[in-house]
Order: C-alpha cells, then structure tokens, then sequence
C-alpha cells in the first residue's frame, strides 16, 4: 500500500503523477492519499479543509485502487507522519506500507519526529522533483519518473493572478479552484 500525504493545497498533476507511476512501479495495490491538518512543520494551508478535500475527492474520481484517509483532520490529530505510520501499521499488519515523498520531502527527512522509526515502518519511495535530485544509496527506493516542474505553491500564485491551471490540475479542479474564487 502506498500512502501519499500531503497538504494538497491543491492537489496537482505532480501528485497524480507520483500516485500513477508508484502503482504501476511497485505494484502497489492502493494508495491512501492523506491531507495533512495543521503541518507540524510548515506553514498552514490556504484553502479550507473542505475545499482541499473535496478538490482531492474530484481529482481522484473515477480511481477505485485510490482512497482519502481524513485521519490527520480530526480534531487533536497528531501532525507527525511516525504517529499516522504507527497506526497504520497496527491496522494493517499483514500489509506492506510504502511512504510516497518527493526528493524536497526526502531532503528534509532528518528534520522529522524519529526518521528511523519512520523508516522502520515503512519503505520510502523517492520521487525527483526539479531543484531537489535523488542520490541513489541508503534505505529509500528512487522512483524514475521525469521530475515534473509543478508545485502547489505556484499553482497559488496563478490562481491569485487570474491565470489558467490548465495541464497543472486536473480540468475538475481547476473549475472547482475557479468557481470558488480560491486563492484570490
Ligand atoms: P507547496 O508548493 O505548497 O509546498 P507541494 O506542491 O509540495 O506544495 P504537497 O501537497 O505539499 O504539494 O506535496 C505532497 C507530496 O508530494 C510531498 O511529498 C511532495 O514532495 C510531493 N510532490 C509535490 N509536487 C511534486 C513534484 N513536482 N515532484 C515530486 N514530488 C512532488
């Protein structure tokens, strides 16, 4: 099982992309796609909960091996991805879990609550992302796949000035993102 967290404020291309390449690379049979409450470590969302999920829910539609798992939005969730990984690992013993991070995550893994009990309990499966290349060697698969030049943080500043989302979210989102007048 792949697991994909992340803030999806919105969820992009890229994202789809890493899910796609992951299924068909591992042989995963699903993947958990989890949208992150309030970051441990970053700044938080600009879009509500609710948008960022429902922009999740239509860019997954259609996907039966792909679910949302709400866990980190409940009220009192621990933001920290060893505590979401130690649950999903009582749940789903028999299972085997790979975390899902793009090569700035992987970077920046040192920094996290226990990186080695995160890496105890689970494989992780890098992804290159422009600026942030993967040196093969230590315990993470790299995943090949082109890095893709998309990230949420631009698809904001697009969005703010007004400019199509087009071949950066999935045509639903971008309506639901237009619609909805966010990131204004
Ligand atoms: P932001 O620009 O706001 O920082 P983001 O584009 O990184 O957002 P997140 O929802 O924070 O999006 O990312 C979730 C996961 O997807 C993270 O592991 C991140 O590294 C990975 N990811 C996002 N975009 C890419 C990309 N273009 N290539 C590889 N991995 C990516």
């Amino acid at each position: 099982m792949g697991i994909l967290g992340g803030t999806f404020d919105p969820v992009h291309n890229a994202h789809l992309a890493i899910a796609g390449t992951a299924m068909r690379t591992l042989g995963l049979d699903k993947i958990l796609w989890i949208p992150t409450g309030k970051p441990g470590y970053r700044k938080p969302p600009l879009a509500s909960v609710y948008d960022r999920l429902a922009m999740l829910a239509l860019a997954i539609k259609g996907e039966p091996d792909y679910e949302i798992d709400r866990r980190e939005l409940e009220a009192n969730a621990s933001p920290y991805t060893v505590d979401t990984l130690t649950a999903l690992r009582a749940e789903r013993p028999q299972d085997e879990l790979y975390l899902l991070l793009g090569g700035d995550q992987y970077a920046s893994l040192r920094r996290w609550r226990q990186p080695a009990e995160v890496m105890r309990l689970a494989r992780l499966a890098v992804f290159a992302r422009p600026g942030h290349a993967v040196a093969p060697g230590g315990d993470a698969i790299i995943v090949p796949m082109a890095p893709l030049a998309v990230s949420a943080s631009e698809i904001r500043a697009r969005a703010a000035r007004g400019e199509s989302l087009a071949g950066l979210v999935p045509p639903a989102v971008a309506n639901y993102i237009a619609e909805n007048r966010l990131y204004r």
